[in-house]
Formats: C-alpha cells, sequence, structure tokens
C-alpha cells in the first residue's frame, strides 16, 4: 500500500524548524536583512546548532545524519519563513555542495571546511558558472595543471553565490577545472572537481553583483591566478568532475524545489488573509469568482508540486540507500522540479501580489521579495529551465536526442 505520511520524527522536526523560523525570522527581519543585504551570522550558528546545516552528512563527519525528505523538509520551511529566500539559497547551497565535498574529499578538507561549515564557521558553496556561459559545463576554459604534488589553477569563476560570505567566514568552493583534453564526441570527459579555498594565494574576488534579489546573499566572481592546490584538494577522481557536478546540481535542485513549495505556500497564504478583509463593491474580495478561481488553481498547482518534491526526495534517498532507481532516472524527476516549482512560485507571488492592489506593489507589503528571490531560480541559478527540459528530454527520448550533440 502507498502511504503518503511523514514519519512521527519528520513531524516533530518541521515542528521545531517551524518553530525556530516564527520566532528568529518574521517578515520585518527578513525586510531588514534584505536592505542591509547581510544575514547575521548569529542566525547561521543557530541554525548550526539546530543541525540545519549540511544535515544529510553523516554523524562521523559532524552532520546528522538526514535523508533528503527531511532535508527538503527544512528547505520547505525556512523558504516558508524568509520568502525572500536568502536564507534558504544560502542553506540550499552549502547543504547540495557541502554534500558533494564531503563525500568525495579528503580527511584533510573536511577538517578544514565541511566540519567548519556545519557547525557555521565556515562557508562553502559552487562555483562552475563561467563568463562565457553556465550552462555548457562542458565548455568551461578553466584549467587545472599537475605541477609535482600540486595541481594549478587558472581561470575565471563568475555569478557565485557566497562570494561575500567565504571572505568574511572563511571557506570556499567545490570548483570544476579542465584537467585533460576531452576525448572525441565526449567533452564532458577531462574536467575534474576540486575544493578552492577562497582566500587561497592566486584568487582575486571581483565585486559584489547588484542582483535584484535575495539580497542577503552575496553573489560575485574571482580569478584564478597560478592557484596552487595539494593533491588532496582534488574530489574524487581526476577527470572525473563533471559526474561530482552533475550529482550537485541533482542535490541543489530537489532542495530548490522544495523551498519554491514553501516560498509560493506562504505568498498563498499571505494572499488568503488579504482578500478575506479588503473589501471592494461591498464585500470581500474573497467573495468574487475572478479572485478565488485563481486561488483555487494556484492551491493545486502547489500540491501537485509539493508532491512531485517529495516523491522526487524519496525517490533520491533509495537510489542512495538502496541503489533502486539509476541516478539518470533519478534526474529526471529532480529536473521536472526544478522546471516547475520555481515557474509556480513565481505565479503563486504575483498571483499574490495582484489580489493586494497597489499595496502589493509597495515594500511595505512584503510580497515583492519573493517575486525578486524566485526570480533567481527561473533565470538559471543552479541551472536555467531549459536545460531542465534537455535532461527530461533525454530520459525520455534518449541520448542521441541530446539536441547540443
Ligand atoms: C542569482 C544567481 C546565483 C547564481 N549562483 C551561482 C553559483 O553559486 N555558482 C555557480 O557556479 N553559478 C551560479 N549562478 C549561475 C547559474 O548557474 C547560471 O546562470 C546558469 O547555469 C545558466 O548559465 P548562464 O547564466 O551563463 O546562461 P547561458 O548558459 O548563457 O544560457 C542563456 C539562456 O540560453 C538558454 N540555453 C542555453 N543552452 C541551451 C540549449 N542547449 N537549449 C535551449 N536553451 C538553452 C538557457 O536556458 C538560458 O535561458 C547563479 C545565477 C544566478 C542568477
Amino acid at each position: 500500500m502507498m502511504d503518503f505520511g511523514f514519519t512521527e520524527e519528520q513531524e516533530l522536526f518541521r515542528k521545531a524548524v517551524r518553530e525556530w523560523c516564527r520566532k528568529n525570522l518574521p517578515l520585518e527581519k527578513i525586510r531588514e536583512w534584505d536592505s542591509k543585504q547581510e544575514v547575521p551570522h548569529d542566525i547561521i550558528k543557530q541554525m548550526a546548532d539546530l543541525g540545519l546545516l549540511i544535515m544529510t552528512a553523516p554523524e562521523e563527519h559532524g552532520g546528522v545524519g538526514a535523508d533528503w525528505v527531511t532535508a527538503c523538509i527544512a528547505a520547505e520551511e525556512l523558504a516558508y519563513a524568509d520568502i525572500s529566500i536568502a536564507i534558504p539559497v544560502l542553506w540550499l547551497v552549502e547543504s547540495s555542495w557541502g554534500f558533494v565535498v564531503d563525500k568525495y574529499c579528503t580527511e584533510k578538507v573536511r577538517e578544514e571546511v565541511i566540519r567548519k561549515a556545519i557547525r557555521g564557521d565556515a562557508f562553502i558553496g559552487i562555483a562552475s558558472t563561467e563568463a562565457g556561459g553556465g550552462s555548457d559545463v562542458a565548455a568551461f576554459k578553466s584549467t587545472a595543471k599537475k605541477e609535482g604534488n600540486e595541481w594549478v589553477l587558472e581561470g575565471e569563476k563568475t555569478y557565485i553565490s557566497g562570494t561575500e560570505e567565504a571572505l568574511k567566514f572563511g571557506g570556499g568552493f567545490f570548483t570544476v577545472a579542465r584537467t585533460a583534453s576531452a576525448p572525441p564526441g565526449a567533452p564532458h570527459r577531462g574536467m575534474t572537481g576540486f575544493y578552492l579555498p577562497l582566500k587561497a594565494p592566486g584568487v582575486e574576488v571581483s565585486k559584489r553583483f547588484d542582483d535584484m534579489g535575495r539580497m542577503a546573499i552575496s553573489t560575485g566572481g574571482f580569478l584564478m591566478k597560478n592557484v596552487r592546490l595539494p593533491d588532496s584538494n582534488v574530489l574524487g577522481e581526476v577527470d572525473k568532475g563533471f559526474y561530482l557536478t552533475m550529482e550537485g546540481f541533482d542535490a541543489a535542485r530537489i532542495l530548490i524545489g522544495a523551498a519554491c513549495v514553501g516560498a509560493a505556500q506562504r505568498a498563498l497564504e499571505i494572499g488568503m488573509d488579504y482578500i478575506k478583509e479588503r473589501r471592494a463593491f461591498g464585500r470581500p474580495i474573497g467573495k468574487f469568482e475572478g479572485v478565488q478561481f485563481e486561488l483555487a488553481d494556484d492551491y493545486a498547482e502547489l500540491e501537485m508540486i509539493r508532491w512531485l518534491v517529495y516523491k522526487t526526495a524519496w525517490m533520491m534517498d533509495e537510489r542512495y540507500k538502496k541503489k533502486r532507481f539509476s541516478p539518470t532516472e533519478v534526474a529526471k524527476w529532480i529536473s521536472m522540479c526544478k522546471l516547475k516549482a520555481p515557474h509556480f512560485a513565481f505565479k503563486a507571488f504575483k498571483d499574490s501580489m495582484l489580489w493586494h492592489g497597489a499595496y502589493g506593489y509597495t515594500k511595505e507589503c512584503p510580497l515583492e521579495m519573493g517575486l525578486r528571490g524566485i526570480m533567481s531560480y527561473c533565470i538559471g541559478a543552479e541551472g536555467s529551465t531549459n536545460i531542465q527540459r534537455i535532461v527530461i528530454a533525454r530520459e525520455l527520448l534518449g541520448k542521441e536526442f541530446i539536441p547540443y550533440k
């Protein structure tokens, strides 16, 4: 028989996270941090105390060994509270790329960054995108050449979330660089994953981008000029970094799906409160079918996407625990979440803003923060919309239908 329920432990966990969010992440604070463009460090430390940071890492590595369904619950609750999605972004970037680094790193790197990030004392993110484009991972220009026991990295990474955080608190990024020429027909081979501390000599951090949303987490870029990393900073096998990058994207994308569900739920709840009170033509506007039908449609879509996300998170757990589904099958489901959840959440914020009339267009109303923040996931953070479509179609039609090959 199918059981769509969460375990008692997961329900208790959701309650605890929601209660912490209610006390510590009220919308007035979210607005303040959005304006100041900073998440207070104390909040990150509290999240660490709750066991939320890189929570899927095993206990022996300092994590709590959470499953992906539980991680999605955390993502949903954090974004329900912080609809600007800055804290969810910071949290999920660390959760997914910390997961990959932890899985493939040496004990030295684990000590240097993972254990610290889990305690809230360092930042760990992803630096894959380059100025020439982010979608075509195999075309990246950054290189790493072996010299003795060291790797020398050259190149540039841009649109990277968390550069200021990594400068302030220490830490760095999962990054990929070309280490061998690609064999014909396999451009994704010959890339290697590295842990790159942002303060490594030769890394020059450029200024923060003036983003339109999720203002409390920075986005920046950096040059790598003769950056020398020890062999111990290689993640996984040399020349196989593309696969690690895809594994990290999978983790990030499922958490994005859950975060978008949480934020959209809040947008609709804010809207429902308003349409029950606001009156026009002698009655609450929620009595008009033009408004309530939109709400009903949005709510139905929200639930469809919520269960798509949790089914996918369950598949991911089955993949890791029991090798039950193939990685590419799970990737297809994950891409369906990343394809649908951000655009739906954007619509939920837009609809709720419209129900608010002129007030919805002001910064007194919290909804505009959500619209700005969610847009980052519609555009492409952790992979653009069309790239999700390509992943899905690849699984449906076969690899010979990949459009760029
Ligand atoms: C707020 C924000 C934060 C980010 N944080 C990070 C980060 O922390 N680390 C990091 O590495 N990157 C980060 N990125 C970059 C992100 O990963 C890229 O934006 C994404 O991979 C797309 O790359 P691009 O922006 O270069 O667009 P491009 O790759 O140039 O694509 C532009 C457009 O063309 C479309 N397109 C491209 N190829 C195809 C195709 N074959 N078929 C159909 N359409 C196609 C895309 O869908 C997109 O709409 C961030 C981006 C944003 C907006």
